[in-house]
């Protein structure tokens, strides 16, 4: 199997990983960055990530349209990937989601969302909230043009995560297995800072030396990497699908140094 037979079904696990993960629901996407050409990513077509095959998969340049119109039907804020890949050449892989347990600190200014447990880690320290109201007035709150995309990824710079004000989020990682961990965890830090707060007092964040600890040690191909996502792959009923970079299978977008993002 190819490379890019490889990663294609490795989007699918994402996309099944998510939907199961409570993620995205009918809405929602992930995408990963074309392994031959920078240039290009790879996302589903306009379809709930949970029903995502092999064959749903297309291909998309940096502006958001399609390498071969074949008349399917595109998500229409494909242009947060597009914008995200076009800005960051360090990021391989992107995930756009609503899950409601982030939304609460894309309204209130009361609070910030910033890593509160080990696994929430890679948020990192900045998590930037991002007001589409501010550059373009009032819309739909949806991303539906390279523009739009643009102000968003600008928002993101270097960070991992950007809330989007009223809507959801948007992530950025090295990799499908960290941009899918960093989104799984991050409604669940959400969820347990906002537990937190109700509990009352002062809130105990990790510190900066606390992230890079945890940073230091993450290798995306680890034994307890792999541990996770091998058991989302089975949860999500697509474990058949998996397959490990050390089958002799090459995985040329995957960086295996720990640079790049925190
Ligand atoms: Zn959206």
């Amino acid at each position: 199997m190819s490379s890019l037979d490889t990663l294609m079904q490795d989007l699918v696990i994402a996309n099944r990983i998510l939907a199961k993960e409570d993620v995205v629901d009918a809405y929602g996407h992930v995408s990963v960055r074309h392994p031959d050409d920078p240039k290009r990513f790879l996302i589903a077509r306009s379809l709930a990530p949970d029903l995502v095959g092999p064959e749903d998969i297309v291909e998309l340049d940096l502006g958001g349209q399609p390498t071969r119109d074949d008349g399917r039907s595109l998500y229409l804020e494909r242009f947060i990937h597009a914008a995200i890949f076009e800005a960051r050449p360090d990021v391989m892989a992107v995930v756009h989601a609503h899950a409601e347990d982030t939304l609460p600190f894309g309204i209130a200014d009361g609070t910030r969302l910033r890593p509160v447990i080990h696994s929430g880690s890679f948020i990192g320290i900045e998590v930037p909230v991002w007001d589409i109201a501010d550059r373009f007035g009032d819309t739909n709150l949806l991303v539906t043009n390279i523009e739009q995309g643009r102000d968003l990824a600008k928002c993101l710079g270097a960070n991992s995560v950007a809330l989007m004000r009223g809507h959801g989020f948007a992530t950025a990682a090295r990799s499908l297995i960290e941009v899918v961990r960093l989104s799984v965890y991050l409604p669940r830090n959400a969820r347990a800072l906002m537990r937190a707060k109700q509990l009352g007092g002062d809130i105990k964040y990790l510190s900066q030396g606390e992230i890079d600890a945890r940073n230091r040690g993450y290798r995306p191909y680890s034994p307890e990497t792999w541990r996770t996502w091998e058991y989302w792959a089975n949860k999500a009923g697509c474990g058949h699908l998996l397959t490990r970079p050390d089958d002799g299978h090459a995985h040329p977008h995957i960086r295996r140094d720990n640079a790049g993002l925190q």
